[in-house]
């Protein structure tokens, strides 16, 4: 903050200054970030509500800061969006996932998928190829791994997407549409994406089972998602009443904190061994 500033007082009179210089300490940070390899990851299962069992889990970022503590992906993943540093921190992740999943396979785990998050930035023609090196690099199956895209990447150019979706299906890679409801896209014009899965978003979980239109708009979405052969989740399950609503209505998995806060990767390796069913 105060290395523009030398020798003379800088006051923040109003909070956009404040939030400005906020920005820039946490856009350079992040570089710094990147080489002192401050990031981690935290696991946050994914159950399967016929079997009580983990079939995969999301890799949520976090960013150890030495002053600030902890930060959440929601303070700086936006900043690294507009200044492009999400390239190398998707990257990252992407790397860091097949890394954990070479450790846990070696560890005589059977393969689960880990999902990582991909910014609408970052779905470009080489994603397919950095996905392979990725793959290669740690010597892990496909079957480890699942990217979690966003409908805002369906809006842009549709034949290129369905191409680059294409191949990185054809890997052994699976795609869910995370935040689903939260978009534009009609289940119709779904069908012409390779998406597996269908995640719900947190904010039509929240009001289950009190408010009616979120129990409705819920419903409908799992019972025209299963007749169009998606697979659906349900993210932000924290009560029980939505666990049994979203039984009822047909809902395949379930993540929330009812089951798991997001945890570090040894936590996550004592999870697996655990039955879910309730
Ligand atoms: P998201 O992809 O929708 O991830 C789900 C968020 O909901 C996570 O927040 C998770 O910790 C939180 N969550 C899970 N269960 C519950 C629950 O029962 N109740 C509530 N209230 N929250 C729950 P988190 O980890 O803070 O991540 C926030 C967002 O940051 C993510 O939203 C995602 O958009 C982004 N993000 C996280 N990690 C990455 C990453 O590695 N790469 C990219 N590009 N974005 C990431
Ligand atoms: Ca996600
Ligand atoms: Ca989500
Ligand atoms: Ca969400």
């Amino acid at each position: 903050i105060d290395s523009n500033a030398s020798g003379s007082y800088v006051f923040y009179d109003n909070e956009m200054d404040q939030h400005i210089a906020g920005r820039l300490y946490l856009e350079s940070g992040m570089l710094r970030a990147l080489h002192l390899n401050e990031f981690f990851l935290l696991y946050q299962p994914k159950i399967e509500i016929a079997s009580g069992r983990i079939i995969a889990a999301e890799a949520l970022i976090r960013w150890a800061h030495p002053t600030k503590g902890t930060i959440s992906p929601l303070e700086f993943i936006p900043i690294a969006e507009e200044t492009g540093l999400i390239l190398q921190i998707d990257s990252w992740v992407l790397d860091t996932a097949c890394a954990q999943a070479r450790l846990w396979q070696d560890a005589g785990i059977t393969p689960f998928r880990i999902a990582v998050n991909v910014s609408a930035r970052e779905f470009s023609a080489d994603l397919p190829d950095r996905i392979t090196q990725a793959l290669q690099a740690h010597e892990i199956s496909a079957a480890w791994l699942e990217l979690e895209i966003t409908e805002s990447m369906l809006m842009r150019n549709t034949e290129s997407v369905i191409k680059i979706m294409g191949q990185i299906t054809a890997l052994g890679v699976s795609l869910s549409l995370d935040d689903f409801g939260t978009g534009y896209s009609s289940l119709s014009y779904l069908k012409r994406f390779p998406i597996e899965t269908l995640k719900i978003d947190r904010s039509f979980i929240r009001g289950i089972p009190e408010d009616q239109d979120d129990c409705a708009i819920a419903g409908a979405i799992i019972s025209m998602a299963k007749q169009l052969k998606h697979k659906v989740i349900a993210e932000g399950v924290e009560n029980h009443q939505q666990l049994n609503f979203l039984k009822k209505v047909g809902c395949d998995e379930i993540q929330g904190y009812l089951f798991s806060h997001p945890v570090d990767a040894d936590e996550f390796k004592q999870l697996l061994s655990r039955d879910f069913r309730v």
